[in-house]
């Protein structure tokens, strides 16, 4: 067996520098290119990769880090794992992930702790797993053909039965991946590496012996290529002696998240993750230099802690960033560079910041009057009538308004015209709402581009990119902002939209603020501070948002938290302290509210299971969640709240608009499992993505089912 090169990346961006996948995969979804464009474009961005790493030096290139959607769909797909029901779509791969007319995707969620999504396999009993080994063979020999040899990348068959909750099928999976060895070994394939980051979240015994299984089978395949595991997010734990007892040749290590291991591996090659994945920030070769030392093994391969997917590509290409901001950076370019510098032992780069000490003493939870008298308070002075209508804060996004902001970005359009334009859009937003008869009204955010990187343009202590993409889903990409100072609020961010909106009603209109859990979640943040420390300031520049939309009239304000449980870690272990902190840091944003300010906060995934206490710790008078798309399945869980509630009643995701009937009877379920007076009503989620046309339907059917539910109070 040849050497494992060493120096590789786990993975690398694919959705091209300026985003060129996304546009071509959009421009044939609409039918205006043909499926040979698309192709010629996913080639490009391939052809692009190999050359750019090879010409960076990098010795170990992966192929099969291109999808044209995603990873793990690909990996069914491999395995055969189609649903019946799609088989017969034009084109059954984007079935399953976007769905057609009369057919559902298949769901998505998130990628363990990071903001990317994949799309879950489904595996039932009738599965019948067959190899269509097409996609990464084809790499391999589109790679050869232009002179790299590769290391293909699939997700291992563990991890694979994992995310699809069939692990009982491992032994008909490793029956393919068996077959794939072969495959590959017959390509000439030199090695394979295999994702198994499900082994650094805590395992059962059960789940332990399946690794085992697993890599045992597959290491006695006779005349197989190499096999290199690939763990990331975190540590192996107790995984790791198991993978190191079976044959596999090298074990990839995330030694940014996770320490030095202490087990002795002598034997295998160890693939160390010293620059990290996972952020936008040089390396500390001294750092970099002292993990690689103490790993005893074989051979050390220096590597990324997991794929540069979900970093951008290239500082280079933002020349308007401060100069002094820019030379900490490393995007994915930068990282490959520092990969190859680290392997020839010569890095020169900057000297670490010493972490600052973190917050002195234990987290407090900072309160309000208790909830009765806020009540009280709320009820005498707002006035609402029972089962209270409300939306989540967004309208629908007019393309007009888009291209409004990208002229003023240009120069082509002032910015009081912009203003102007904004304003037009806020009184058309509250004319709408009154005219469909609901109770509390939003401004419906037009002057944001995003929930975060608006905040992130307005606060200090943050830095916002030009090309800085990073693949969220399928073909969609966020620019997350770059949090790399202390963060202060230089003057009121909202206030100045919140009065026009309310001025023009006598309705209440909610203030609407992104909550500071979710702002730290969707940037690239600071590694100088914990994590603690950087929320908790984000959370000071809330509460002084809260307290001057108090003082200019806003009587309800809402603070949306939808990232709660994307930065809960990944093992148990450590989940109680990092709840307790960020609810902390939640009343930290909202306590500054007096009794008489109804807050309102929002959060929008039906796995909520898990942190349903710190939920409820949050507080909020108020709190809206989803609950129509997944079935109203929250609604036994939410019930010992003792305080508002509003279980969504139209899910926003699809262009379906529910009929009154349906709002009606998802009402009545949710008034059978809680008391009226704590009941409201909205829709799942924020009415961005969808049509003036489809919202102002699908709120004429919530108003309508909400008075006949009245009527009989
Ligand atoms: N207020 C935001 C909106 O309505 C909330 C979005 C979200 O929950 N992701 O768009
Ligand atoms: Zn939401």
């Amino acid at each position: 067996m040849s050497p494992f090169p060493k120096s590789t990346v786990l993975g690398y961006p694919r959705i091209g520098p300026r985003r060129e996948l996304k546009r071509a995969l959009e421009s044939h979804w609409d039918g205006r290119s043909s499926r040979a464009e698309l192709d010629r474009v996913g080639a490009e961005i391939r052809e692009r990769t190999w050359r750019r790493l090879a010409e960076l030096g990098l010795e170990g290139l992966p192929s099969n880090t291109f999808s044209l959607y995603d990873q793990v769909l690909d990996t069914a797909v491999l395995l055969g794992a189609v649903p019946e029901r799609y088989r017969a779509a034009d084109d059954p791969y984007f079935a399953m992930a976007r769905g057609t007319e009369g057919l559902a995707p298949l769901r998505m969620t998130k990628w363990f702790d990071t903001n990317y999504h994949y799309i879950v396999p489904e595996i039932d009993p009738g599965t019948v797993f067959k190899l269509d080994a097409g996609k990464p063979l084809g790499e391999v020999r589109e790679a050869r053909a232009l002179g790299y040899e590769t290391r293909p990348v699939l997700i291992g068959p563990v991890t694979f039965l994992l995310l699809a909750g069939a692990l009982e099928r491992l032994d008909d999976v490793l029956g393919c991946y068996e077959e794939l060895l072969g495959a590959l070994a017959a390509e000439g394939v030199a090695w394979v590496q295999l994702d198994e980051p499900a082994l650094v979240a805590d395992r059962t015994p059960e789940e332990l012996a399946a690794v085992r299984t697993a890599y045992e089978r597959l290491g006695a395949v006779r005349g197989r290529p190499g096999l290199f595991v690939a763990s990331y997010f975190g540590d192996l734990g107790e995984a790791l002696p198991v993978l190191a007892g079976t044959p596999v040749e090298a074990i990839g290590i995330d030694l940014v998240r996770g320490g030095v291991p202490v087990v002795d591996l002598t034997g295998k090659t160890v693939v160390a993750g010293v620059v990290s994945g996972r952020d936008v920030w040089r390396t500390s070769p001294e750092r970099a230099l002292a993990a690689l030392g103490s790993v005893r093994a074989s051979q050390v391969t220096v590597s990324t802690s997991c794929s540069l997917l979900h970093v951008p590509y290239d500082v280079e290409a933002e020349p308007e960033l401060d100069a002094a901001l820019r030379s900490r950076l490393a995007f994915a370019e930068q990282k490959v560079a520092e990969v190859v510098a680290l392997a020839a032992a010569e890095f020169h780069g900057p000297a670490p910041a010493e972490p600052s000490a973190p917050l002195a003493g234990p987290v407090v939870a900072e309160g309000r009057s208790p909830y009765a008298v806020r009540a009280a308070a709320q009820a005498e002075h707002l006035r609402l009538p029972p089962l209270p209508i409300t939306t989540i804060g967004s309208f629908p996004q007019t393309g007009e308004l888009r291209a409004a902001r990208a002229a003023v970005t240009a120069g082509t359009l002032t910015q009081e015209e912009y203003e102007r334009r904004v304003e037009a859009e806020i009184e058309h937003v509250i004319r709408v709402q009154e005219r469909l008869g609901l109770d509390v009204l939003v401004h419906g955010e037009p002057e944001r581009n995003d929930m975060v990187q608006y905040f992130a343009e307005h606060l200090d202590g943050f830095a916002v990119t030009r090309n800085g993409w990073v693949q969220s889903y399928g073909s969609r990409c966020t620019r997350p902002p770059i949090l790399h100072g202390d963060v202060s609020r230089p003057e009121p961010i909202t206030v100045r939209w919140a009065t026009y909106a309310q001025a023009l009603t006598d309705k209440p209109v909610k203030g609407m603020l992104t909550g500071p859990v979710t702002i730290v979640a969707w940037s690239f943040v600071r590694d100088d501070l914990p994590l603690r420390d950087v929320v908790f300031q984000v959370a000071d520049a809330v509460r002084e948002e809260v307290r001057d939309l108090e003082a200019a009239g806003v009587s309800i304000v809402q603070v949306d938290e939808p990232a709660l449980r994307e930065l809960l870690p990944l093992r148990r272990a450590a989940q109680d302290e990092y709840l307790e902190w960020a609810v902390a840091a939640y009343r930290r944003a909202t306590s500054g509210a007096g009794d008489r300010t109804q807050i309102h906060t929002h959060l929008c995934y039906s796995d909520a299971d898990q942190i349903l206490a710190a939920i409820d710790g949050l507080d909020a008078d108020v709190t809206t969640i989803e609950s129509a798309r997944s079935g109203a399945r929250i609604l036994g869980a939410v019930e010992s709240f003792g305080r508002g509630l509003g279980p969504g009643v139209y899910d926003i995701h699809s262009p379906r608009v529910p009929g009154a009937e349906e709002v009606e009877d998802l009402l009545r379920r949710t008034l059978r499992a809680l008391p009226v007076e704590r009941v409201w009503v909205n829709p799942d989620c924020g009415l961005k993505t969808r049509t003036y046309e489809q919202v102002e339907a699908a709120l004429a059917n919530v108003v309508a089912a909400t008075r006949r539910l009245r009527a009989e109070l």
